[in-house]
């Protein structure tokens, strides 16, 4: 039997601001903000969204977004650490739960001697929005280690996707479900010491030059085929950009940082004239590695 949304109530905050929950901190509010504290209770609500053609859209750490100023209508529901956060270790795979913190994975796997995934240490997010995005840089991309993803499909069906099913390619994935509960990453054994020392060096090589401790959504742009986008930026002089409170970064040109006071139309803005300078200086038409809500 399918719950009415009325059912909910106690996990609904209506008209909330979703510029206190993304990494920019900007933009406008989700009509309604659900967040559910268990999976039975997310694939209830799910089901009632969908028995209501209430248009759903997940949330996990907000990492990756940019919200309109004008906001979402709709429900947006977070699934996120607490929720759906389980992480198991079994032989040289790691299961995760979609909301699980993509940091603890890392962590755990690298703890329990389990070698790939010390690749993607300083990415912060969570599981799901990982899986969704293939989340990666220079040394690995998470796709490479899946071999099993449990997806809500936009029926509120549960299903499981593996082999032909799953395919990754730079910042994208086959999955175009509504949500994913979990995640099954096939590893391989390494000494838990030489990994740790991996780790580290990578976190340490990333924070030299991404600007961490300012307010952003990681790369704006993904990089087009060969080239760097952050390069392409820079060579059009652009660094230190700004309109409004929004900025392109001194330290690497493809994070736009915000400061207090700025809006989704900084950003968008900033965007355009990125997008502009580099297609008249290149011919190169820079696509958006963030989403747009
Ligand atoms: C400082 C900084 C550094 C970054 N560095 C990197 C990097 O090196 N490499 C990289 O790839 N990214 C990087 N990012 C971007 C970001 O961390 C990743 O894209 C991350 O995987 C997004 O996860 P999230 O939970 O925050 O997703 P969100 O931003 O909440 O959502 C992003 C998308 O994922 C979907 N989604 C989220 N959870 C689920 C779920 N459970 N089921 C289905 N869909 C879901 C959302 O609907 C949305 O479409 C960086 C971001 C920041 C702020």
């Amino acid at each position: 039997m399918t719950n009415s949304l009325d059912e909910f109530n106690d996990i609904l905050s209506p008209d909330e601001s979703l510029a206190q929950h993304t990494w920019l901190k900007l933009g406008g509010n989700a009509e309604r903000f659900y967040t559910p504290t268990c999976r039975d209770q997310l694939l209830s609500l799910i089901r009632a969204c969908v028995a209501a053609e209430v248009p759903v859209r997940v949330f996990g750490s907000g990492s990756n977004l940019l919200i309109r100023d004008g906001g979402v209508s709709g429900s947006v529901i977070r699934i996120s650490d607490p929720l759906l956060s389980e992480i198991k270790v079994d032989g040289n795979a790691v299961t995760a739960g979609g909301g699980a913190l993509l940091s603890h994975v890392v962590s755990e796997s690298v703890r329990a001697g389990l070698a790939g995934l010390e690749n993607l240490v300083g990415i912060p997010g969570t599981v799901g929005g990982a899986i969704v995005g293939n989340a990666g840089g220079r040394h690995a991309d998470i796709g490479e280690f899946v071999r099993k993803v449990e997806v809500v499909t936009r029926d509120g069906e549960v299903v499981e996707r593996t082999g032909d099913e799953l395919t990754f390619a730079y910042r994208s994935s086959s999955i175009t479900d509504l949500a994913v509960l979990s995640v099954t990453l096939q590893l391989r054994p390494d000494d838990s010491d030489d990994l740790t020392v991996r780790m580290k060096k990578i976190w340490i090589m990333k924070r030299s030059t991404q600007p961490l401790a300012d307010q952003s959504a990681g790369c704006i742009f993904r990089n087009p085929r060969g080239l760097s986008a952050g390069a392409l930026i820079e060579q059009c002089g652009l660094k230190d950009l700004a309109v409004g409170e929004a900025r392109i970064s001194d330290r690497h040109a493809n994070f736009v940082v915000t400061g207090p006071g700025a809006t989704s139309a900084d950003v968008e803005s900033l965007i355009d004239k990125v997008r502009i300078a580099v297609a008249e200086k290149f011919g190169v038409e820079l696509e958006l590695e963030i989403r747009k809500w």
